[in-house]
């Protein structure tokens, strides 16, 4: 690395808010919520137009039923892409983020893409397409300057919001063989990264019983909401805060009629843990209590509908959010580490062995609801630390 090129990448990246707003204009206002595969298409499209244009190649892997998954590689300076592993000098940087959204069709014409006060707001600003658009800008900086210190990979995925069921053996692939991970989900509103989060399982319970009059025929009739109403009751007993552990039914369904015994329900139960050692244990346990029937007569069944793994901060994790936090006061910014609850892709990466930092996007707030923001003032800024950060990067390793 020469002083040169860190200048002159973070100086023009300085120029580009103007350009990085447009871009993002133009992104939240496709809708692309995650079975609108059509809209998480024309979002990629719009990212593809983009680096193309900065003359950096871009792969499409084809994904059948959720979001294509889009690869873009910048070549190390003067070098080919790597495909070395973590323990050499070839071990490829990862940019990742995800291209859905949380957010029905229909949400970008009730609400678009506006910018009032310094914030933008619409469907996904921060969450995350603000973070998509800076993995651009980084990809183009390092394109444009003479190629990365090492080769420079941006994953633009699909289906993380509903778990990355088709996302996560892409981003696990390049994980494997990456000295580092950056994540561009939100930056937290304290300006804060992510080092640690959650596990989740998201799972699925249906309940039979056995329809009858509630007027004329109560005993002969089982009921499949009664049953739930159990369950649901025993499922949450299973919360163990101090551990961290928490359970929600969060989705309800069932019956027929007011005066019908309910002749099935069903429920959808969110798991969160922070200790990998527990996942196991807790799932078993909800398994037993969907098999034992409360009301004697019903029967019932559990799927495991979607998954992610926690992400812990191992020791060279620890190391590249050291290096982020200086890379951020050189950008202007002070940044900590916090834990969440909420899980993303960076479990998956962490968890096959990369040293992975998240939460690096640009900072926003009220992910998931109408009130969702962007700071535009993080744009350039949280640009400059990433392509900070993989410029000081050591030669030999995290
Ligand atoms: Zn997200």
């Amino acid at each position: 690395m020469s002083a040169s090129s860190e200048s002159q990448i973070t100086a023009w990246l300085a120029t580009q808010q103007d350009a990085m707003v447009a871009l993002l204009r133009e992104i939240v206002d496709i809708d692309s919520g995650s079975y609108n595969k059509p809209g998480i298409d024309a979002v990629g499209d719009a990212v593809r137009r983009f680096l193309t244009g900065h003359g950096i190649p871009v792969e499409t892997i084809r994904q059948p039923k959720h979001g294509d998954c889009l690869r873009a590689t910048v070549m190390r300076d003067g070098g080919e892409a790597g495909t070395g592993s973590r323990s050499n000098i070839g071990g490829n940087v990862v940019l990742m983020g995800h291209r859905d959204t949380v957010f029905p069709d229909g949400e970008v014409a009730r609400r678009p893409f506006t910018i009032r006060d310094g914030l933008a707001r619409g469907p996904g600003v921060a969450d995350m397409k603000a973070g998509l658009v800076m993995n651009c800008f980084i990809l183009a900086a390092f394109a444009k300057f003479g190629g990365a210190p090492a080769p420079l990979i941006g994953l633009f995925t699909g289906d993380e919001e509903i778990g990355s069921p088709e996302g996560r053996a892409v981003i696990e692939a390049d994980a494997r063989r990456a000295r580092a991970v950056f994540n561009s989900e939100p930056g937290r509103v304290s300006g804060n990264v992510v080092t640690g989060r959650k596990g989740g399982v998201f799972m699925q319970m249906r309940i039979t019983g056995k329809a009858a009059h509630s007027g004329g025929s109560f005993t002969e009739g089982i009921s499949a909401i009664e049953e739930l109403a159990r369950k649901i009751q025993a499922i949450h007993a299973l919360t163990d805060l101090p551990r961290g552990i928490t359970l929600n039914v969060g989705l309800v369904r069932g019956g027929q009629s007011v005066n019908t015994i309910a002749p099935w329900a069903e429920g959808e139960i969110d798991l969160r843990y922070i200790d990998p050692a527990d996942r196991d244990d807790a799932v078993a346990h909800i398994g037993r209590i969907v098999e034992q029937s409360f009301v004697p007569g019903t029967k019932a069944d559990l799927t495991i509908n979607g998954e992610f793994l926690p992400m812990t901060q191992s020791a060279p994790a620890k190391k590249l959010f050291e290096l982020y936090v200086k890379a951020a006061a050189d950008s202007g910014f002070a940044t900590a580490g916090e834990s969440t609850g909420g899980c993303a892709d960076s479990g998956f990466t962490a968890g096959v062995g990369a040293p992975t930092i998240c939460a690096v996007g640009p900072v926003g707030g009220k992910a998931h609801t109408p009130d969702e923001f962007l700071r535009l003032d993080s744009l350039v800024p949280r640009a400059q630390a990433s392509a900070r950060a993989i410029l000081r990067l050591p030669t030999t390793g995290l």
